[in-house]
């Protein structure tokens, strides 16, 4: 199971991924973007970790809770508003657990998803971290009833396919989508920071 105390070392972990990171992050928002995905990214989950070192928490949602209130507060741009819904879907699902097994995660992961897809209209194949995340939704339903580290690496795995499968994609949404054609060759930087969030949860529960 993944316990309030595990997740918080998970979005630690991703905060200190986002931070090596940085830079190349910062790199594939360049030619498609402004150059800030990576900053952005950065500063958001430093902000985080330093919330989730102040206090205690009791369950999985107040740890959501807090992610999503933090990055709202800290990361503008689109990611902002969009991975902040990210942790407040899944609070919505792990409300009133101390600990979420595989069942209850694969239904955070999916409302993460729903939330995202209603919040930022955009669906799969428009070059956008939804195309990291939907992926990785999908392996996590078909991993169930297996063991939970085996289930997080098969999600974090489709995660890294759906972002390579960004590279060939015009962009239908965000910054990129006013390159049309241009955006074509390069990788789609949030489908990349999600990627990122979902390696970090499988290495945590390794
Ligand atoms: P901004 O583009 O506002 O500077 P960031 O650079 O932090 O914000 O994030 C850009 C990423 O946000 C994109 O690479 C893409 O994955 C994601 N994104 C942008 N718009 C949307 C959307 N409508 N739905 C889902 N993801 C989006
Ligand atoms: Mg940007
Ligand atoms: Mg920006």
């Amino acid at each position: 199971v993944l316990s309030a105390a595990t997740l918080v070392t998970w979005i630690n972990r991703a905060a200190d991924v986002y931070e090596r990171e940085k830079a190349y992050l910062t790199e594939l928002d360049a030619p498609i973007g402004d150059s800030d995905h990576g900053e952005n990214m950065a500063r958001g989950f430093l902000a985080v970790k330093a919330k989730l070192a102040d206090q205690s928490f009791p369950d999985a949602a107040a740890v959501f809770k807090t992610a999503a209130m933090t990055l709202l507060s800290t990361v503008g741009g689109a990611s902002g508003p969009l991975y902040s819904t990210f942790f407040l879907s899944a609070a919505v699902k792990a409300a009133g657990k101390a600990e979420l097994t595989l069942a209850d995660w694969t239904a955070c992961l999916d409302a993460a998803l729903a939330g995202i897809v209603q919040r930022g209209k955009a669906a799969l194949g428009d070059k956008t971290m939804i195309d990291a995340l939907s992926p990785a939704a999908d392996a996590l339903r078909q991993a169930a009833g297996k063991p939970l580290a085996e289930a997080l690496a098969l999600s974090a795995a489709a995660a890294e396919t759906g972002m390579k499968a960004t590279i060939p994609l015009v962009a239908h949404k965000g910054r990129a989508s006013y390159l049309g054609d241009r955006s074509v060759g390069h990788q789609d930087p949030g489908a990349t920071s999600t990627h990122y969030l979902l390696k970090a949860l499988a290495d945590v529960a390794a």
